[in-house]
């Protein structure tokens, strides 16, 4: 499988290990996932208000907060982080494929993904939820969706846990949730489900302030990891970076600041999740 690609990125391996040796003067160059290079590349959604959102150069958010506090933490400050834009459906094959070394994106922690990735964390635990047009006061779960058009994104435990659980829905797929929220706004279908917080971010945005109602109801318990490549040596120091974050106080502040404004308050129940998945296995 993927041959052509491993071999090339054997080559690029042994490029980035020669100039590595070059500008340090020796050291191991790792396992390939890029520790010993100048930058770190960190993976992140571009489309999602108050986590991962890319605005001219500026780059914010919950995950973008958290991927910034743990990459000062594993050495690298913050003008030495190249921010990656990576989908819902992307995420594992960029891991697998070295596109970039880390992903901070709404992840969540699956077995069947961590048939293919490794991932560090948890760092935050959020629900699976609706959201709906302000006006609309029919849908209130997932038993109310029976023949109705509801959008999410394709490669999302979302879209993944409607076709599982819910029956009689029709089940619309697109490649970001932002694109989903446009079709909510003009009608072209009656829900939009991902993880709470999300659908949070994208109702309060200037644009879609007072428009869209986030439903309240969560349905799923969505584990957001560190996504990892398999084998990385990183996971470890990046859950203990996790931990000081929260001992600290700037894991509080950085979900404090980023749901200003938001229809949501974070479930005190789930979070701060304790960073405890056990690194490679
Ligand atoms: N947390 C879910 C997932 O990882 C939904 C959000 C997303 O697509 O990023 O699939």
């Amino acid at each position: 499988m993927h041959r052509s690609k491993k071999i090339y990125s054997a080559v690029a391996l042994t490029a980035a290990a020669a100039l590595t040796l070059s500008a340090c003067g020796g050291g191991d160059s790792g396992n390939g996932d890029g520790g010993d290079s100048d930058t770190v590349r960190i993976g992140i959604k571009y489309d999602q208000p108050g986590l991962g959102y890319a605005d001219g150069g500026d780059y914010t958010g919950f995950d973008v907060d958290v991927a910034k506090y743990v990459a000062n933490e594993l050495g690298y400050s913050e003008d030495q982080i190249e921010w990656v834009e990576a989908p819902s459906a992307n995420r594992e094959n960029m891991l697998q494929n070295n596109q970039v070394d880390m992903i901070f994106a709404t992840y969540s922690i699956t077995d069947a993904r961590k048939e293919s990735v490794d991932f560090a964390g948890p760092y935050f635990t959020a629900g699976q939820d609706l959201l709906v047009r302000a006006d609309d006061d029919s849908i209130n779960g997932p038993q109310d969706l029976d023949g109705k058009n509801l959008c999410s994104v394709t490669g999302s435990t979302s879209a993944e846990n409607v076709r599982d659980e819910v029956e009689g829905v029709n089940l619309v797929e697109q490649s970001g949730y932002a694109d989903c929220v446009t079709m909510l706004g003009s009608g072209g279908v009656d829900a939009v489900t991902t993880d709470d917080i999300i659908l949070a971010g994208l109702a309060s945005t200037d644009a879609n302030q007072g428009q869209f109602r986030v439903v309240g109801n969560t349905f799923s318990e969505e584990r957001y990891g560190v996504g990892l490549p398999k084998g990385s040596d990183k996971c470890e120091d990046i859950n203990a970076a996790i931990e000081k974050m929260v001992e600290d106080g700037a894991w509080e502040e950085a979900v404090t600041s980023n749901t200003e404004g938001a229809d949501y308050s974070y479930n005190t129940d789930w979070n701060p999740p304790t960073p405890d998945e056990t690194c490679g296995s």
